[in-house]
C-alpha cells in the first residue's frame, strides 16, 4: 500500500512548541514512524530541506513551492511514478492541495482538520470556513480524533463520511512517576486561543506563592508573548520558552498538576502527555478533553476563572485525590497508544481502498 500525506504548512520534522509547530508535528511523527511498519509513505510539506527518511518507508519530501496550485502539481508528478492508493491530507492549507488532487488524480481523499475554523469559539474566517465547507464535501473520509467534533460535523454536514480515531501518546517517553512538587504546569503554544489569561487570572485569584511553569514558545504572533507576560506581572510565573519534546517528560514528572485552559482544543496532545506521567489535569468542559480526562483523570469546570481557581485549590488541598486522579489517568492512557492507533489508521487505509 502506498500512501501520499500531505501537511503542507509544517513538517513532522519541525521542533514542536513554537511558531507553526504543534500538536499536528507530534502527531505526524509519531503517527507515520509507525505505519512505515505496515506501508509506505511519502510525506509532502512546504519547505527547503530536499528528502529527508524518518523510517526505513517513509520519507518527507519537502517541495520548495509555495503557491498551493504548484505544490499539487509537483504531488502530481510524484504520483505518475509511485502511483499512490490514497491521499491523506492535514489540515485545512493541505486541504486546499486535497481539493486540486481530487479533480486531477481523482484517488481516494481521506482528510484530517486538526481544528475546525467554524467549531472555534472566537473571531472566525469566513474564508477558512468555507473553504473547509468545500473539503467535508469533496473528500472520501474526513478522520475526526473525538466524537463529540464528528458528531458535530455530522450535524452540521449531514452527508459527510466521518469516523472517529483519537490521537495517540508515547507511554514509554511519558511514565508514572509518585508526585513531585506543589507547582502548577501550562505546556503549548502561546496564543490567544490557548487562554493562558484565564489561568494568570485564576492564580491571581489564589494569591498564594504558588508556581506556574510555562513551557512553549510563541505561536506565529510575538506579541501575544510579550502581553501575556506583562499580565503575568508580580507573579510566580516562570516562562521556559520552548522545551524539546523528548525533553518534555522531566517538567510533567516535577509539576502537580498540568492546567490546558484554551478556549478550543480539537483534541489536545497535553492531556495525553499528563495522564502518561501520572499527573491531573484542569481544564474546560467544553473541549476535547472531555473525552479524554473526562471526569476521572482530572477536574473540567465552566469556562470561568473562578472555577479554575478552585479546582486548582481543591487538588492542592486533596492530595490523596490528586494521586488518585493522575493514576486514573495513566491507567485510561493504555486506549491510546501510538502502536494501536497506528494499526486503527492502518485497517482503515486498508477498508477504504478495498471498497
Ligand atoms: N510541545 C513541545 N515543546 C514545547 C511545547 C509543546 O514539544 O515547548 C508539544 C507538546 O508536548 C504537545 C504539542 O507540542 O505534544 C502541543 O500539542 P497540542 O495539541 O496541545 O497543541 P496544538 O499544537 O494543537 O495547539
Amino acid at each position: 500500500m502506498r500512501i501520499c500525506v500531505v501537511s503542507y504548512h509544517s513538517s513532522p520534522i519541525e521542533p514542536a512548541g513554537v511558531g507553526r509547530a504543534g500538536g499536528m508535528n507530534v502527531f505526524t511523527s509519531s503517527l507515520y514512524r509507525l505505519l512505515g511498519h505496515f506501508c509506505e509513505i511519502d510525506i509532502f510539506s512546504y519547505g527547503k530541506n530536499g528528502l529527508t527518511k524518518i523510517a526505513p518507508q517513509v520519507n518527507i519530501i519537502h517541495l520548495d513551492t509555495k503557491d498551493l496550485k504548484n505544490f499539487a502539481e509537483e504531488i502530481i508528478s510524484h504520483h505518475a511514478r509511485q502511483n499512490y492508493d490514497l491521499v491523506h491530507t492535514h489540515y485545512w492549507l493541505s486541504g486546499i492541495t486535497g481539493l486540486f488532487l481530487k479533480r486531477s488524480i481523482k484517488k481516494l481523499w481521506v482528510h484530517t482538520f486538526h481544528t475546525i475554523e467554524i467549531f472555534k469559539s472566537i473571531e472566525k474566517d469566513p474564508v477558512r470556513v468555507e473553504i473547509e465547507e468545500e473539503i467535508m464535501r469533496c473528500s472520501d473520509l474526513i478522520i475526526s480524533p473525538t466524537q463529540k467534533e464528528a458528531s458535530a460535523i455530522r450535524t452540521l454536514y449531514p452527508d459527510t463520511n466521518v469516523i472517529t480515531i483519537p490521537h495517540g501518546v508515547d507511554t514509554n517517553k511519558f511514565r508514572a512517576h509518585p508526585n513531585g512538587s506543589s507547582n502548577l504546569l501550562y505546556v503549548g503554544r502561546i496564543d490567544p486561543i490557548k487562554g493562558l489569561e484565564f489561568l494568570i487570572d485564576a492564580l491571581r485569584i489564589l494569591k498564594g506563592e504558588l508556581r506556574l511553569d510555562v513551557i512553549g514558545g510563541p505561536s506565529k504572533r510575538q506579541v501575544s508573548l510579550e502581553s501575556i507576560k506583562s499580565y503575568a506581572k508580580g507573579l510566580r510565573v516562570n516562562f521556559l520558552g520552548r522545551i524539546n519534546h523528548d525533553e518534555l517528560s522531566d517538567h510533567y514528572r516535577t509539576a502537580a498538576m498540568v492546567i490546558i485552559p484554551s478556549y478550543y482544543e480539537s483534541f489536545g496532545l497535553i492531556a495525553l502527555e499528563a495522564m502518561a506521567s501520572a499527573r491531573p489535569v484542569i481544564g474546560f468542559k467544553d473541549t476535547g478533553l472531555l473525552e479524554t480526562v473526562g471526569d476521572k483523570a482530572g477536574i473540567l469546570v465552566k469556562r470561568n476563572e473562578y472555577e479554575l481557581a478552585r479546582a486548582v485549590e481543591y487538588l492542592l488541598k486533596n492530595k490523596n485525590i490528586r494521586h488518585k486522579l493522575g493514576a486514573n489517568g495513566r491507567k485510561n492512557v493504555s486506549d491510546y497508544r501510538w502502536e494501536d492507533i497506528a494499526r486503527h489508521y492502518f485497517i482503515t487505509y486498508e477498508n477504504i481502498i478495498k471498497n
